[in-house]
C-alpha cells in the first residue's frame, strides 16, 4: 500500500501493514517463529549495535506482530504502535515504563477494575503517589492536577455506567502539571474516538475486545509518539517481556478486517436497544452515549462520532430483580466480557466491581440494579425480544417465562 495516499478507516482495516513475502500471499502470512537466524556473525553483531534492521527475537518483535502494529497505528492515526499479550499489559507497561518511585499519578474514578487496582494498590507499592478524581468534575481535576504531576489516566467512556471524560479540558491541565494523558479507548474504539487529536499522548486498547471481537484471544496495544515508545515504552517491553504472540496478532490482523462493519452495526443496535429500554416499564434508567437523557451527550457527540456498542441500564428494585432479569434471557449470554459479536450481560455490583467495594460503588452510581449490556450482531428483534422476556420475569417472579427450550444452534453455545 503506498502511504502517501490518504485512505478511510474501513479501507486501512483491511490494506495497511500489509507486508507481503516473494509468495505474494493475499493473507498476511503467520510467522510462528520465537527467533532469527542471521547470514554471518557480522550481521549478528551489526544487528545487536543497531547499524542494521533485522528480527532479533520475537519478545522484542515478530513480522505478524509488527504488521498488526502498523495496522493499528494506521487506524489511530498515531505514530507508533507496541501489541501486547493483553490489554492489562499495554495499560500496566504504559504506566510502569512512564512512571517512577517519587512520582504522582492522577486518575478518573470510573477506571475498569484491574486499571483501578494498578492505580489503587500496585504503583503506591512502588513509591507512587496516585489521586483518584470524578472525571465529570472540572474543579477536582483542576485541584489535583496544581501541583507537578507525570501522568494522568483516564477512560471515556466509562465502564460499565458510561460516564464521558472532557479530553481536551483534561489534556490542557495534565500538560501544564507535567504530565502526559494515557486514554484507554476501547469502550469508543479507534472507529469512533480519536484521543490524540483532542491531545492525549497514549491512547491503549484492550484489543480482546472490538478488534477481535470474535472471541478468540487476548491482545493489548499501546499507541503514541514515536520517540516515547522507542525510548520509554519499547525498553520496558523488550525486558519484561509481555509480547504478544504472533498468532494472535494474525488473529487481530483477521478481526480488524471487519471492525468497521461490526462496530457500526452493533452500534446502530445498541442505540435501538436503548431506545426500546428507555421506554420499557421496569427499567428506570438507561445510559447511552448520543441519547438526549445521558447528563453528558452533548460533550460526548463532541468527541465521538457515534454512541458506541455498550448499554447501561438499571432495573427498577436491586439484586433480586437484576438477576431475575439476566437469568430469563435465553440469547443474551451472562458474561463479563464485552465488544463481542455475541450480546453479553453483566451485573457489575457482583463481578467486575465487587472488588472496589459498596462505597466506591456508589461513588460510581453502580447501584444493585445497574446491568451493562454489550450488543452483538444479533438481529435486533431477536435481542428486543430477549429483553422482553427479561423485563418479563421481573414483573411475575417465579413463571418461568420461556417454555420451549433454546433453538439447537443456540445449545451448542
Ligand atoms: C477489558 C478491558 C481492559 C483489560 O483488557 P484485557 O485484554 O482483558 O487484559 C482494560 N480496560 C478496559 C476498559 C477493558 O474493557
Amino acid at each position: 500500500m503506498t502511504d502517501q495516499i490518504q485512505y478511510r478507516p474501513a479501507t486501512l482495516l483491511l490494506h495497511s501493514g500489509t507486508e507481503r513475502t516473494p509468495y505474494g500471499e493475499t493473507s498476511e502470512a503467520m510467522f510462528l517463529t520465537s527467533g532469527f537466524v542471521y547470514d554471518d556473525a557480522e550481521q549478528a553483531e551489526a544487528t545487536f549495535l543497531g547499524h542494521v534492521q533485522h528480527y532479533q527475537y520475537s519478545r522484542f518483535g515478530n513480522p505478524t506482530v509488527a504488521a498488526f502494529e502498523r495496522r493499528m497505528a494506521a487506524l489511530e492515526g498515531a505514530e507508533a504502535c507496541r501489541a501486547t499479550a493483553s490489554g492489562m499489559a499495554a495499560v500496566s507497561s504504559a504506566l510502569l515504563s512512564h512512571l517512577k518511585a517519587g512520582d504522582r499519578i492522577v486518575a478518573s474514578r470510573a477506571l475498569f477494575g484491574s486499571c483501578h487496582w494498578i492505580v489503587s494498590t500496585l504503583l503506591p507499592r512502588y513509591g507512587v503517589e496516585s489521586v483518584f478524581v470524578d472525571g465529570a468534575d472540572r474543579a477536582a481535576w483542576e485541584a489535583a492536577l496544581s501541583v507537578p504531576t507525570q501522568c494522568v489516566l483516564l477512560e471515556t467512556p466509562s465502564n460499565p455506567m458510561l460516564d464521558i471524560v472532557d479530553l481536551r479540558m483534561v489534556c490542557e491541565l495534565a500538560h501544564q502539571a507535567g504530565a502526559i494523558v494515557v486514554v484507554d479507548n476501547v469502550f469508543a474504539t479507534p472507529l469512533l474516538q480519536k484521543p490524540l487529536e483532542f491531545g492525549a499522548d497514549v491512547v491503549v486498547y484492550s484489543c480482546t475486545k472490538h478488534i477481535d471481537g470474535q472471541g478468540r484471544v487476548l491482545g493489548g496495544a499501546v499507541l503514541g509518539r514515536q520517540a516515547w515508545i522507542d525510548e520509554t515504552l519499547q525498553p520496558f517491553i523488550r525486558n519484561t517481556g509481555p509480547a504478544m504472540s504472533p498468532f494472535n496478532a494474525w488473529v487481530l490482523l483477521k478481526g480488524m478486517e471487519t471492525l468497521s462493519l461490526r462496530v457500526t452495526a452493533m452500534t446502530r443496535s445498541a442505540e435501538t436497544v436503548a431506545g426500546f429500554l428507555a421506554a420499557a416499564p421496569g427499567v428506570s434508567r438507561v445510559w447511552y452515549p448520543s441519547r438526549a437523557d445521558h447528563p453528558q451527550s452533548a460533550l460526548a457527540m463532541r468527541q465521538m462520532s457515534d454512541g458506541g456498542t455498550l448499554v447501561a441500564f438499571e432495573v427498577a428494585g436491586g439484586k433480586p430483580e437484576a438477576f431475575a432479569f439476566m437469568n430469563a434471557l435465553r440469547l443474551i449470554a451472562v458474561s463479563n466480557n464485552l465488544g463481542d459479536s455475541r450480546s453479553m450481560v453483566t451485573h457489575p455490583a457482583t463481578t467486575t466491581h465487587m472488588k472496589i467495594g459498596a462505597a466506591e460503588r456508589a461513588a460510581l452510581g453502580i447501584t444493585d440494579g445497574v446491568i451493562r449490556l454489550s450488543v452483538g450482531l444479533e438481529d435486533v428483534r431477536d435481542l428486543t425480544d430477549d429483553l422482553a422476556r427479561g423485563l418479563a420475569a421481573i414483573a411475575a417472579p417465579g413463571v418461568a417465562p420461556l417454555a420451549a427450550p433454546p433453538a439447537a444452534g443456540l445449545a451448542a453455545e
